[in-house]
């Protein structure tokens, strides 16, 4: 899926750049890329490779636009979003089922997926309220001081394949209703669901244009917007490697940036847990969307004594072999295709790794791979060393990697082990036990007896550690923190 060409294969559709209220050519100096459906394989668009000069273009309307959208009242800007929500509602379902022909995961996930991305658009409608500034009277004679909060001016966005519809309106909502202009470069291995967003956007009279823009492409592009100097702030989504590298050079262009990375989070299985609650939160978690979810749970932490885990253990292994496994149009299915066959081949070569040494496989995925070359059941293996591969680094697919723990300052003890903070959770029916992790674990985002702790949008994405650079998270009070620069006025009358 990965091959660049120079020219599109006849009867192949290149997608465009949405440039100033146009839909565009890229130039695309180094070609482009083929966005493939994971389950059939078949070739759906080509993506183009948008160089710096295609970034200029987006990045000129969105700042050409900026001033006379910053001077529209708050109100009207919300009223904009408030008519881009009552369109992706619309259209929500041609989202996800756009979402599962270009990302892979089932339509019901699909279908959650556009939800959370319509529930983050209305969060920014409540803009007149959250842009409130403070003031303080009478900090000496006469004197008043009061805080304003203003736009950034023009911001970009850089996201992953893994939420096509969900993490692009994590940011584009709120930066345009506080007042700044837009400029998306989604993944490049599933941007037809961004370019549908901006079809819908596009419709919308209250969105002048230049407000949003839209420029596919990969690396070229991203460093790009990185390097323009009239991009004031970076939102970024992505592996930590990547997340770092956009961290350094934004940081290095003096730009402000968010960028939340990956994960590898635990799932603590506590002796008294009720597993009728217990297995269908671990399967969900660790074999949706293929595991593909930062959020994913992809080590099973179990705690007490030796029959105690074997028989937890057992229960997992049994339950997970009874997923179904097929494309994310298919009736029933659990687990569905990875995104592309280079996710596969990884997840297969940690299979072979554990028989190599480091552990046991206890249930293995492998299977014929499908027309995509994508597909993989769930795996279950499990490891002696908790500092193994296999415990510590993400792996993005649906396999669960299981450890042991004597008690629940052990398990704890591996939880914050990792150099990731994204997400956990306990399954446990002790208050104390569930009070203990909570108040002890270094992770942003925890669940008691839930599978996948997603904040819904009222409050941030708030990963710690290497799973995020960034001091403001996205979504919630962060998101306008993050989108508006303070301006504080000192007034004598
Ligand atoms: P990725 O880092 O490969 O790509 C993300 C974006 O960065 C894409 O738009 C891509 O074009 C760009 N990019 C990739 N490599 C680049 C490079 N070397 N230079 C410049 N730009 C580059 O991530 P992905 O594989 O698309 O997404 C999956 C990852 O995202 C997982 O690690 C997952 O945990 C993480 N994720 C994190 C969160 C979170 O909130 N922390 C949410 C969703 C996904």
């Amino acid at each position: 899926m990965t091959t660049v060409t120079r020219e599109a294969p006849p009867g192949a559709r290149t997608l465009r750049n949405y440039v100033g209220g146009r839909w565009v050519d890229a130039g695309a100096p180094e070609g482009a890329l083929e966005d493939r459906d994971p389950a059939t394989g078949e070739l759906a668009a080509m993506v183009p490779l948008s160089g710096a000069a295609d970034v200029d273009a987006a990045v000129g309307a969105a700042r050409e636009a900026q001033p006379a959208w910053r001077e529209l009242a708050p109100q009207r800007r919300a009223r904009a979003v408030i008519a881009l929500r009552e369109a992706l509602w619309e259209r929500r379902e041609d989202l996800a089922r756009l979402v599962t022909s270009d990302m892979g995961k089932t339509l019901d996930d699909a279908r959650g997926e556009v939800l959370r991305g319509i529930e983050s658009t209305e969060s920014a409608i409540a803009i007149p309220h959250l842009l409130k500034g403070e003031n303080l009277e009478g900090v000496a004679r006469g004197v008043d001081v009061e805080l304003v909060r203003q736009p950034v001016g023009v911001v970009g966005a850089i996201t992953p394949f893994n939420f096509p519809v969900m993490i692009p309106l994590w940011f584009l909502p709120y930066a345009i209703a506080c007042g700044n202009t837009f400029v998306l470069k989604p993944s490049e291995r599933d941007p037809r669901p961004s370019e549908l967003i901006y079809e819908i956007a596009d419709a919308i009279e209250e969105i002048p244009d230049g407000v949003l823009n839209l420029v596919h492409g990969g690396r070229d592009a991203v460093n790009g917007l990185l390097d323009h100097p009239d991009v004031e702030a970076i939102s970024f989504v992505g592996q930590a490697s990547t997340a770092r590298y956009i961290a350094e050079r934004s940081a290095a262009a003096g730009k402000r940036f968010q960028a939340l990375g990956g994960a590898k989070n635990s799932l603590v299985v506590m002796p008294d847990a009720d597993l009728d609650v217990t297995l269908p939160a671990i399967m969900g978690s660790a074999f949706g969307a293929a595991g593909q979810r930062c959020l994913a749970g992809s080590v099973a932490v179990l705690v007490g004594d030796r029959a105690r885990q074997d028989e937890v253990r057992d229960a997992l292994v049994a339950a997970a072999s009874e997923l179904a496994v097929g494309p994310g149009d298919g009736d029933g299915v659990d687990v569905c295709p990875l995104v592309a066959p280079e996710a596969r081949e990884r997840i297969d070569a940690a299979l072979a790794a554990t028989e190599g040494g480091e552990g046991e496989v206890l249930l293995d995925g492998r299977r014929d791979p499908g027309p995509g070359g994508t597909m993989a059941g769930p795996s279950i293996v499990e490891v002696a060393d908790p500092e193994s591969e296999l415990a510590r680094e993400e792996l993005f697919g649906p396999l669960l990697t299981l450890v042991r723990a004597p008690d629940l300052d052990a398990a704890i003890e591996f939880v914050n082990g990792s150099r990731y903070g994204n997400a956990g959770s306990i399954f446990t029916t002790s208050g104390a036990a569930a009070r203990a992790y909570r108040y002890r674990v270094e992770a942003g985002m925890l669940g008691v007896n839930v599978g996948v702790a997603a904040p819904v949008a009222w409050f941030p994405f708030s990963g710690w550690k290497d799973s995020t650079d960034a001091d403001l998270h996205a979504n919630g009070r962060d998101a306008v923190e993050f989108y508006t620069r303070k301006k504080v006025v000192t007034s004598r009358w």
